[in-house]
Formats: structure tokens, sequence, C-alpha cells
């Protein structure tokens, strides 16, 4: 049956990735971007891409609306909208730290709130939030960035015992590195030194990020809540 999905962040890397196989499946397929323009192959999915940035409430509302609209209540929520701006901390401004939480913590909190309206009312919803191996390893440089993954692991627990017994599971996907804009700034002494630490010896390609968000939006996954899946080539093992 086809469903409405909400991609936050859908129109490149991971958040395209898993937007197309969403769209492939046969679902309703929305997806959020800040700026620039979704590509073409997104339209041509007949996926709805709609404007928004998530540090605005405002501005998550009326995203909302449109795609309530056209596509109806949003069934499946995948908050994967995020940023990073790394520093060490001597360097990290109160602004560096705050903005970074307010996008990846924050942001994530003003559409899981605003989903859970139309998911209480259709007693059913699965969200799946993106968080990252650095939220659980910690990374020098990214202090703010991984704290700010990390919290998002608290949150999605604390919803799941709060909202499982509306049917509504709140799982976590933990990527390793992934071959994408973020991790493009990257130099290739630093990607050697990542991959050297990885057991399967790569980055991830978006794609294989897309097929664990899938499999926890499924049917297959009812039964799992609260859950951290990594999907990361064995690094924060
Ligand atoms: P990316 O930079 O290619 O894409 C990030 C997306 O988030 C973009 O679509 C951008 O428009 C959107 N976004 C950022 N700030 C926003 C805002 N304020 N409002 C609305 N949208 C906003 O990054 P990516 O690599 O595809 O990362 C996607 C998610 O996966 C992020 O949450 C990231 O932290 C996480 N992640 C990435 C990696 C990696 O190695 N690339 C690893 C672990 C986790």
């Amino acid at each position: 049956m086809s469903r409405s999905v909400l991609v936050t962040g859908g129109n490149r890397g991971i958040g395209l990735a898993i937007a197309r196989a969403f769209a492939e499946a046969g679902d309703k397929v929305a997806i959020t971007y800040r700026s620039g323009e979704p590509p073409q192959e997104l339209t041509s999915l007949g996926v709805l891409a709609v404007r928004c940035d998530i540090t605005d409430s405002e501005q998550v509302e009326q995203a909302y609306k449109e795609i309530e609209e056209k596509h109806g209540n949003v069934e499946v929520l995948v908050a994967n909208a995020g940023i990073t701006k790394d520093t060490l901390l001597m360097r990290m401004s109160e602004e560096d730290f705050a903005s970074v939480v307010d996008t990846n913590l924050t942001g994530t909190f003003r559409v899981v709130k605003r989903a859970n309206r139309g998911m209480l009312r259709a007693k059913k919803g699965r969200v799946v939030l993106i968080s990252s191996v650095v939220g659980l390893l910690g990374s020098a440089g990214q202090a703010n960035y991984a704290a700010s993954k990390a919290a998002l692991v608290g949150f999605a627990r604390s919803l799941a015992r709060e909202l499982g017994s509306r049917n509504i599971t709140f799982n976590v996907v933990a990527p390793g590195f992934v071959d994408t804009d973020m991790t493009k700034v990257l130099t290739d002494e630093q990607r050697a030194g990542i991959v050297a630490n990885v057991p399967l010896a790569r980055y991830a390609q978006p794609e294989e990020i897309a097929a664990a968000v899938s499999f926890l939006a499924s049917d297959d996954a009812a039964y799992i809540t609260g859950a951290v899946i990594p999907v990361d080539g064995g690094l924060g093992m």
C-alpha cells in the first residue's frame, strides 16, 4: 500500500537515496530542502519537494500543511536533515555549537512534534532519525555535532516509550562515513585515516543507509522501536 512519506533534507546525499528508495517502492514521497533546486530526478519520480528550513517552526508548519494537502497524513517520517560545523573546542564559538544543535536536534524535534499530530490521529506512525556513529564514539573537532547526534538517541528512546502504546515507532540509524557532500570536504589523507579504522575498509554508499531506513519503516519492523541500527561498516563496534 502506498504510504505518505516525508524525508527532510531529501534533495541530496543520504536523504536523496532514502527518498528515491521509497518512491521506487511506490510510496507518495515528499522531501524538504533548505536551499538550491531539488534534482530533476525527484520530479521525474513524482516526489513533492518543499522548501523548508527546519530551524524555523513556522516554515515547518507551512511545509506540513502543503504535504498534508497533497499527500494526506504523513505516515513515515525520516528526520535526516543535518549539518556540521567542525572545529576544536578552544575555537568553537557558542554560535558554532548552538547552530548545529538547533538544526540536528531541535530541528528534528520540530518536525517530529508536527508529524506526531497526524500519527496520533491515525494511531500509526514510523519515525526514523538519522544519527551518526560519531554520536556514539565521539570525534575530535566535532563536539557540537557528536553531542547533537548522541542526543537523538535519548530523544528517540524517550518517544519510543512515550508513544509505543499508540503504535508509533521511533528508531535511529547511525551511519558511519558515507560518500556525500558532507564528507567531500575531508582530505584524501583524512579519508584514508578513517577507512583504515573501518573493518569493511570503505565508505558507505547512501543507498546502504537507505536500505536500513526502508526496513525500519516497513511492516517487517513493526515490533522494533527504540533501536539504534549502526550502518557503519563495523566502525562503531
Ligand atoms: P548533506 O550535507 O549532503 O545533506 C544534508 C541535507 O540536510 C541537505 O539536504 C540540506 O538541505 C539539509 N539541511 C541542512 N540544514 C537544514 C535546515 N536547517 N533545514 C532544512 N534542511 C537542512 O549530508 P548527508 O551526508 O547526506 O547527511 C544526511 C544526514 O546523515 C545528516 O543528518 C548527517 O549528519 C547524517 N550523517 C552523514 C554521514 C556522512 O558520512 N555523510 C555520516 C553519519 C551521519
